[in-house]
């Protein structure tokens, strides 16, 4: 048997990732990684079947017994995809989705050099921003921080992911998203000035 493939998702915060990877395992047969953080649950999130839930204490734990294949400290925040599921399901020939933020994305690649990188990108930053406001789950200032992140660091971590894709409407994005995976083809980041005008909107932002 062949062994699965690893399809690694990223996106800003607010870009609708959440909705459209959820959607992707419901209605193609794809098994979904689950993460470890230290993060609280917002309301409506499942343990365990949103993310597993865990102590400062028994995070640093699982980095010490090498139970994470890659972990990251993000907004304050641990955040690590556990290695045992995932080995698992590429062993018994499953592609498995990761739906991380770039610097885990870069430890995947270097773990398993197959490994599909996707960044998923906001049809415009004013988009994003309004997004994250209206989920009214975090203060302004967090907000502000995690916008600010993804002008100064993202915009330039999307250029070493091996395939782009757009939000512009969930259904599209579903079917173009799988099409990605089998077919390991798309816009690259070379190829297209995407990145450019996300940049320039957002710099004229105020944040
Ligand atoms: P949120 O708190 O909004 O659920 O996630 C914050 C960020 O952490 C998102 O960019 C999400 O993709 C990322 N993230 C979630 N799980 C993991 C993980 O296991 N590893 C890494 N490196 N990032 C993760």
């Amino acid at each position: 048997m062949s062994k699965g493939t690893l399809a690694v998702i990223s996106g800003f915060s607010g870009v609708g990732k959440g909705t459209v990877v959820s959607r992707l395992v419901k209605e193609y047969p794809y098994s979904l990684s689950v993460s470890a953080t230290t993060r609280d649950p917002r309301p409506g999130e499942i343990p365990d079947q949103s993310y597993h839930f865990i102590s400062k204490d028994r995070f640093e734990e699982l980095i010490r017994d090498g139970g994470l294949i890659e972990w990251t400290n993000y907004v304050g925040n641990y955040y690590g995809t556990p290695r045992k599921f995932i080995e698992d399901e590429i062993r018994q020939g499953h592609d498995v989705i990761l739906e991380i933020e770039s610097d885990g994305a870069f430890q995947v690649r270097r773990l398993y050099p197959d490994a599909i990188l996707i960044y998923m990108l906001p049809p415009t930053f004013a988009e994003v921003r309004s997004r994250l406001v209206g989920r009214g789950t975090e203060s302004a200032d967090k907000i502000r921080s995690r916008l600010a992140k993804a002008r100064d660091i993202e915009l330039d971590r999307a250029r070493q992911y091996d395939f782009l894709i757009v939000n512009d409407d969930v259904d599209t994005c579903v079917k173009e998203l799988d099409k990605i995976i089998r077919t390991k083809s798309g816009i690259r980041p070379s190829q297209t000035d995407l990145l450019d005008k996300l940049k320039k909107e957002a710099d004229s932002m105020q944040l």
